[in-house]
């Protein structure tokens, strides 16, 4: 790979790197944000129904003060009974009324309407009513002005100084009572029940949930597992918000405003649900606080991280991994060509120095054998001469050695002209041709006709020879050095046969004799110039033949070998192109 390619790689990687996480990261952030303003927009809601709660108790408590029945019975006992029937009527009308009470200025129950549960309202017996001078509602109502309506916040009941059990929920109103010259006469409070402002509360443990908190804290509704009405009741510590997120509750107490916090434990959000009804009221702080978990917060980060960073980045990767293979490759395929090249053109290189050294050679041999005919020649014909006309004045070692001089330079004319022969194959061969082999096999038998009258050989082919793609002449060559051997290596009447088959594009010649045979482990020096298995006294010969046969197999692009007969002797075989 080259540098270039690795730099656009590294910054390709960097910069979809970067791109992907800040896409990623900008995306979580609004996925937070999101959910941290549905939560919002719950608790507004939840805030509202709250405010709307409160409103009919206030438009109730105002009718109530200013019944006339309720000013007369404060003056005068005797109207209690008729009040009584009728605060009985309004009691049943509504659904969640508790209780409705008048008190006189010192805090002595003048009149109870109790409402257990949704059944019908009962009045009060009077030997069971109360004083309830000490209780805070009716210390607060004392201080109202004539206008102005005191709403508790969700508190719990009590009777006779005791809180009621199971706990009974319960909300309170309470509005002076003044006679109609404007005296203060007493005081009416209604209380209302059951009063689930987060119904789903309860439910509600590791989801961002909503708690209702009193001002010093308690919870007041809330998952089960914050202990309720810290202030009222006897609980264990922790058992207020700010014994379980004091950095969360010190942004909440005594705000008077609606506002978010995020803290370790996660995001907080909250609303003042001070009780308020228009001007007139007068009531204790409450909170509404929703927590949203950071484990909510974060969830969904593992996938997304896996989606949003890991994925892309594999694909960048996989990306990169392509193209750097592919880039590897081409430039492995590019270098593989040049070297390709490079041998291609060396060898050329090379086959076109052995070819011109081969001809230098075969011409060297050529020149070399034909200028040596010469003075062998006149050896010769002058160890004739001397024999012929001297010949009574030779005699005894001196004749000889004459002999031996005559047979010496007879044997080495034999050996150059094998010799030139051999040279001239390629040089002097014609070029390759359609050649009739049943006609060169033919010529082969009369140019060496007599030597078969000598032998009484019997020679046939049997099956009739196809065309081939060589050389005529050195066909008939061929055929006729390997019948000779087949011929002079044979103790016997000599049987030679010659097939031809095809095969893959080649005719697969077979000369098979009855001769003397060849071991396998001769059968590849018998090609080599020179190389001859047997004396010259046992057979004459220069051991060029079968070389001779070799070169002229592979000029035509053919093959030669030699195996054993089947029973006897020795088949050689050789290849020729058939014609295209
Ligand atoms: P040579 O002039 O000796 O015949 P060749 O090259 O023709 O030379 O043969 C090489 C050697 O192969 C021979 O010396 C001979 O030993 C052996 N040879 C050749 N042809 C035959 C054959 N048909 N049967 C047995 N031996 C053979």
């Amino acid at each position: 790979m080259k540098r270039g390619h690795a730099i656009f790689l590294g910054l390709l990687l960097t910069v979809s790197s970067v791109g992907v996480w800040a896409v990623y990261t900008v995306s979580q952030i609004r996925v937070r944000d999101l959910l941290v303003e549905k939560e919002s927009g719950k608790l507004d809601l939840t805030a509202e129904n709250l405010a709307a709660f409160y409103k009919p108790l206030a438009k109730n408590i105002e009718f109530l003060s200013s019944h006339s029945k309720v000013q007369q019975a404060l003056i005068d006992s005797s109207v209690l009974p008729e009040l009584a029937e009728e605060l009985k009527l309004i009691a049943n009308a509504a659904q969640d009324y508790d209780q409705i009470r008048l008190l006189d200025l010192s805090g002595r129950e003048r009149l109870r309407i109790n409402r257990p549960g949704n059944n019908e309202s009962i009045v009060e017996d009077a030997a069971l009513l109360q004083d309830k001078s000490n209780r805070d509602y009716f210390q607060f109502a004392m201080k109202l002005s004539p206008d102005e309506i005191y709403l508790s916040p969700l508190d719990l009941n009590q009777e006779n100084g005791q809180i009621e059990r199971p706990f009974k929920q319960v909300i309170r109103c309470a509005k002076r009572v003044f006679s109609p010259s404007g005296e203060p006469i007493g005081i009416v409070v209604t209380n209302y029940r059951d009063n689930d402002f987060l119904p789903d509360a309860s439910a509600r443990t590791t989801e961002p949930h909503t708690m209702l908190l009193s001002n010093d804290g308690s919870f007041l509704q809330g998952p089960d597992f914050y202990p309720k009405f810290a202030s009222l009741v006897e609980s264990p510590s922790p058992n207020r918000f700010g014994d379980f997120f004091p950095q969360a509750w010190q942004a909440i107490e005594g705000s008077s405003e609606n506002g978010e916090t995020r803290t370790a434990r996660g995001v907080f959000l909250w609303r003042d649900i001070t009780p308020k009804v228009d001007a007139a009221v007068d009531g204790e702080a409450m909170y509404l606080v929703a927590l949203i978990p950071n484990e909510t917060l974060n969830e969904g980060w593992g996938q997304q991280w896996l989606v949003g960073l890991v994925i892309p980045l594999a694909g960048v990767w996989l990306l990169i991994g392509i193209v750097a293979y592919e880039v590897v490759r081409r430039d492995e395929q590019r270098r593989l060509a040049e070297q390709q090249q490079l041998v291609a053109s060396e060898l050329a290189q090379q086959a076109d120095e052995l070819r011109r050294s081969n001809r230098e050679l075969e011409q060297f041999a050529f020149v070399a054998s034909h200028d040596l005919q010469e003075p062998l020649r006149k050896i010769s014909t002058f160890g004739e001469l001397l024999k012929t006309e001297h010949g009574r004045e030779i005699s005894g070692d001196a004749e000889q050695y004459l002999d031996i001089i005559t047979d010496s330079s007879n044997r080495m004319r034999a050996l150059i002209e094998d010799l030139l022969e051999y040279s001239c194959i390629d040089s002097q061969g014609k070029a390759l041709s359609a050649v009739d082999s049943q006609a060169a096999f033919e010529d082969s038998l009369g140019n060496i006709a007599h030597r078969i009258d000598e032998t009484a050989a019997e020679i046939l082919a049997t099956t009739s020879l196809p065309t081939v793609w060589g050389d005529s002449q050195q066909m008939t060559q061929l055929f006729q050095n390997l019948i000779l051997n087949s011929m002079k290596y044979c103790k016997k009447k000599p049987r030679i046969r010659v097939t031809a088959v095809l095969e893959e594009g080649f005719w697969h010649f077979q000369v098979a004799d009855n001769g003397i045979g060849i071991k396998p482990e001769y059968s590849e020096l018998v090609f080599q110039v020179f190389k001859r298995l047997h004396t010259r006294s046992e057979y004459s010969g220069t051991g060029i033949g079968l070389a001779i046969c070799k070169r002229i197999v592979e000029r035509s692009g053919g093959k030669i070998w030699v195996e054993c007969g089947e029973e006897e002797g020795s088949v050689f075989h050789f290849t020729i192109p058939c014609v295209a």
